[in-house]
Order: structure tokens, then C-alpha cells, then sequence
């Protein structure tokens, strides 16, 4: 079957109850016992399973290619347990990437699990460095985030994952940011992928979730489970619900991303205000090669340097009336982000920088309120 397809059918079924085409949501954190004690419905307690989250699950792992999925409340609670799930068998150090998104870092260095492990910093583009890296002590951990926050940079997953095999080191890929529409890091070879759900998967900035996805034959899917049941960082039944309705229109959002987020990466390529665009889909992009091979569009996340500084890149951003100045990113409404404040002091993100979250709106009325934006600041550079 083809993505659409497993978009809108896996994990669903019409309800036997009642006939009902879209599912209940299942509030109820406890089910029926059989006479003889047992659970022949599949159901005991919520926090160990939940039919709406068994769902989202079942068509997760589907989407990814994998062999099963574990949701969990957040995208930082699907990383956090599987960096502690495959430190059971890879308890060497930790590879990261210098551009990563920024509660990766947070959680390294403000949780006691974060500093007690050993973390390295390699630039994924610099294969020499990457085996370097992964040549001493113990087997450890490799993160693929591409592309990645804050700078849209492109890392060549099948390149990264066949030198950390090479070295006995587990790889894992961040995919929130072009989700299994754009790219499928288990055909590249990886071990685990993890989500944050509260992007592009749920879609209407509206749900919180995240979820772990590990390959065929992998080895980690029994900590990962117990991670969530036992810690208790599940996606409520609620949440579930609200992703799996989300994944039914995500190959067609992530078309309409696609596309118009080229359309306007190439117009602030244009545009005398703007210094530097970062977008994989613009030929000029360092990753541009890898990203047309390795993903199917380039997504809806743009980044581009203002002429100026931190004032400048302000200024854009007060002067936008279509874009909205918040956090986060794919969702419906396009997002407008001054990466550098928002990371504070411990920011890699030049001052001059924004992001932008491309949404769902024409692509002509965007270009529109970028312009008269920039053209805000055209008389001070
Ligand atoms: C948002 C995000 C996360 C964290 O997800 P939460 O759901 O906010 O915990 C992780 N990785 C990437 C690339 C993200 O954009």
C-alpha cells in the first residue's frame, strides 16, 4: 500500500460497537475483567495500554516501516527514553550533531541522567570526524537530526549510519522535521527514529505527544515499553486520538508545505534584505544533493539570515501580520521564530536569524507579509 493509503487506514477500524467511522476516544482507565480473570479484549489499565494509543501506535510503525511504535507525552520523552533504552546495550558515549534541537541540549546538561553521560560534538558533514569520534572507548549512541534546528542543515543518514555500524555504535534519527512523508530513515538503515508528535504529525498545533519507532528486529522495543508504562510518560488516549486524526491529512499537508515553502524560500533568496536562506530545497544549499536523494520533498522549515543583526531580525519579525511570533512548528498557521532569543545565552543560532514554520496559507499572501516586513527594515540596512 502506498503512504496515503496506511495514512488513513492503519490502526483504524470501524467501531464493532456501534458502527461509528471515526473511533471513540477512550477515556476509561480500566476494563473488564473476564469471568475466568483474564483480558480476552486485550484491555487492563491504560497506563499499561489504551485502544486510541495502541492505534496511534500500530500506525506510527506502519508509516516509519518499523516494527512497532511506543508513544509517549512528548517528543522529549521519546528521546530521553531512547537514549536511556539503547545505553542498555551501546553504553558508550553519545555522538551529537553541533546543530540539534535545543531541548536535547537542555536535557543533557539539566537532568542528572543528562550529565552523567559522556557527550561528543561532530560535524555530521565531516565523515572523517564522525569516525573519529566513534573510535574510542565503548559502543555507543550516534543522533541523526536532519533537517535540523535551528539551520535546516542536511545530514547524510545512510553516509552516518553505515560509519557508526562500522564501529558497533546504535544510530537514531530525529524525523520530526520531515516526518515518513519526506523520509524514511529505516531504509537507511537506522535503529530507532523517534517523533515529536506535537509538529507536523498532529499537524494543528494542538497536541502534545511524541513516540519512538524502533526497526525490524531491533533490540530495544522491551525497555522502550516499560520506559512508558512503568515511568507512566504515555500519550493520554485524547492526544492519540488528536495524532491519529493528524496523520490521516499529513501526506497532503506535507505536499502543501513542500511547495510552498520552496516558493518562498526562493523569493527571500531574491530578496535585497535578507542575507542568507537556508532551505535544502534551493540549489545553493550545502545539503541540496543529499537532500534530493535522501527525502522525497524538502519540507515546510525555513531559516534566513537578515541583513543586520539581532534589531533587524526583530524588527521582521514584529512587522509580520500573517505570520505569528511563537514557538513550536507544523502546524496549520505559519510560525515566526527568533531562534536566538528564544535559546538564550547557550544559543548556536546567529542573531540575524528567523525561523519560519511554513502553515497552510497561500503562498502568494505570505511572500506578501514577508515583503512589506522586510521592506520595514530596508531603509536601516
Ligand atoms: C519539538 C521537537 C522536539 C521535542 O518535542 P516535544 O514534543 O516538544 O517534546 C524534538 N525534536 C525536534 C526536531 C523538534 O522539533
Amino acid at each position: 500500500m502506498q503512504i496515503e493509503t496506511i495514512a488513513v487506514h492503519s490502526g483504524r477500524q470501524v467501531d464493532p460497537a456501534t458502527g461509528a467511522v471515526s473511533a471513540p476516544i477512550h477515556l476509561a482507565t480500566t476494563f473488564e475483567r473476564d469471568a475466568d480473570g483474564g483480558f480476552s479484549r486485550g484491555f487492563e489499565y491504560s497506563r499499561d495500554d489504551n485502544p486510541n494509543r495502541r492505534s496511534l501506535e500500530t500506525c506510527l510503525a506502519a508509516l516509519e516501516g518499523g516494527e512497532a511504535a511506543v508513544a509517549y507525552s512528548s517528543g522529549m520523552a521519546a528521546i530521553s527514553a531512547s537514549i536511556e533504552a539503547l545505553r542498555l546495550h551501546r553504553p558508550g558515549r553519545l555522538v551529537l550533531p553541533q546543530d540539534i534541537y535545543f531541548g536535547v541540549r537542555s536535557f543533557l546538561t539539566d537532568t542528572a541522567f543528562g550529565r552523567s553521560l559522556e557527550t561528543i560534538v561532530v560535524d555530521m558533514a565531516d565523515q572523517a570526524a564522525i569516525e573519529t569520534a566513534c573510535r574510542e572507548g565503548e559502543p555507543g549512541i550516534v543522533w541523526i537530526e536532519t533537517p535540523s534546528n535551528p539551520l535546516v542543515s542536511i545530514v547524510d543518514v545512510a553516509a552516518v549510519t553505515a560509519i557508526a555500524k562500522a564501529a558497533g555504535f546504535a544510530t537514531v534519527a530525529d524525523n520530526t522535521w520531515a516526518t515518513p512523508i519526506l523520509q524514511r530513515p529505516f531504509e537507511q538503515g537506522v535503529d530507532v527514529i523517534v517523533h515529536s508528535l506535537t509538529k507536523y504529525i498532529g499537524g494543528h498545533s494542538d497536541v502534545m505527544a511524541g513516540a519512538a519507532i524502533v526497526r525490524v528486529g531491533g533490540p530495544h522495543l522491551d525497555e522502550l515499553r516499560a520506559i512508558q508504562r512503568h515511568r507512566g510518560v504515555l500519550a493520554s488516549a485524547f492526544d492519540s486520538w488528536l495524532a491519529l486524526r493528524g496523520i490521516a491529512t499529513l501526506p497532503a499537508r506535507m505536499r502543501v508545505h513542500s511547495a510552498t515553502a520552496l516558493v518562498v524560500a526562493r523569493f527571500l533568496e531574491d530578496h535585497p534584505a535578507v542575507a542568507k536562506v537556508h532551505y535544502p530545497g534551493l540549489p545553493s544549499h550545502p545539503g541540496h544533493a543529499v537532500a534530493s536523494r535522501q527525502m522525497h520533498d524538502f519540507g515546510g522549515m525555513i531559516s534566513f539570515e537578515v541583513q543586520g543583526g539581532r534589531d533587524e531580525a526583530m524588527a521582521v519579525a514584529a512587522a509580520l501580520t500573517i505570520f505569528t511570533r511563537a514557538t513550536s512548528l507544523g502546524g496549520n498557521h505559519s510560525l515566526v521564530e527568533h531562534r536566538a532569543s528564544v535559546e538564550g545565552p547557550a544559543t548556536t543560532a546567529p542573531e540575524s536569524l528567523l525561523r519560519v514554520s511554513i502553515g497552510l496559507e497561500h503562498g502568494d499572501d505570505l511572500i506578501a507579509d514577508l515583503d512589506q516586513a522586510l521592506r520595514s527594515i530596508g531603509s536601516s540596512v
